[in-house]
């Protein structure tokens, strides 16, 4: 059986941002945020879909003009800094290293360390072959779960039925590597996906030598394509 989500699942304030409402007011409301709250605010360039989690407060934006409601603009707010750029950059040199070895997907995914406050890039322990990754997620009080990465291999970078799947979530930074280092990423909010520039979660300002940024790895199970194998005596087996 399969669990059909629902957004109904996530509750959200619905806030329309017509003449009645009062833009300090909701300022206030947007500030004094609870962990996992969310609204969806309507106003005159569209709707945002805005929720609060360990990482900060993020928004979700579809363009629309709506010219009888009032103006709304909203930045994303980063409680822990954004990840160096460079992290990205040693995800893409761990993918292809392993892909000229096994030519598979990866699940490469960065994590917070909360204690030592710095990115982990941690491969969980995963089973993998050319068209599919299969792993664990990592139960770790002291790691967050920041940016979750796959690789696909030989394939182009597009998110499939089976990522779409795993991305129906509360929240989601989601990021697919094609062929070619072609890069697809999105943002998910209550299973909502808005697709964002990779220069909006990497920070392209802060440097970091390849040597510092802490890679560490689980055990992967290569599956290679099974060969049928033909038997020439089946019928006198049989
Ligand atoms: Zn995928």
């Amino acid at each position: 059986m399969k669990l059909l989500k629902t957004h109904a699942m996530y509750q959200s304030e619905t806030i329309i941002l017509d003449k009645n409402i009062d833009l300090d007011n909701l300022n206030n409301k947007l500030l004094n945020m609870k962990d996992s709250d969310s609204f969806i605010i309507v106003h005159k360039n569209g709707i945002s879909n805005i929720i609060k989690n360990n990482i900060g407060i993020f928004s979700g934006n579809q363009f629309a003009y709506i010219p009888n409601l009032k103006e709304f603009q909203f930045e994303d707010t980063w409680f822990i800094k954004k990840p160096s750029i460079n992290i990205l950059d040693k995800i893409l040199f761990i993918n292809k290293e392993l892909f000229n070895k096994y030519q598979t997907e990866f699940y490469i995914p960065i994590y917070w360390n909360i204690k030592n406050k710095e990115y982990e890039i941690i491969m969980p322990k995963q089973s993998v072959n050319s068209a599919s990754v299969t792993f664990e997620y990592i139960q770790d009080p002291n790691l967050i779960l920041v940016i979750d990465l796959h690789s696909h291999g030989n394939m182009s970078a597009f998110f499939s039925s089976t990522d779409d799947t795993n991305d129906s979530t509360r929240f989601k930074l989601s990021m697919v590597i094609g062929k070619n280092d072609n890069i697809v990423s999105r943002m998910v909010i209550n299973s909502i996906a808005y697709s964002i520039d990779v220069n909006e979660i990497f920070n392209s300002k802060e440097r970091i030598d390849f040597d510092k940024i802490k890679f560490r790895s689980n055990k992967l199970e290569i599956k290679r394509p099974k060969i049928k194998k033909e038997c020439k005596y089946h019928n006198e087996l049989v």
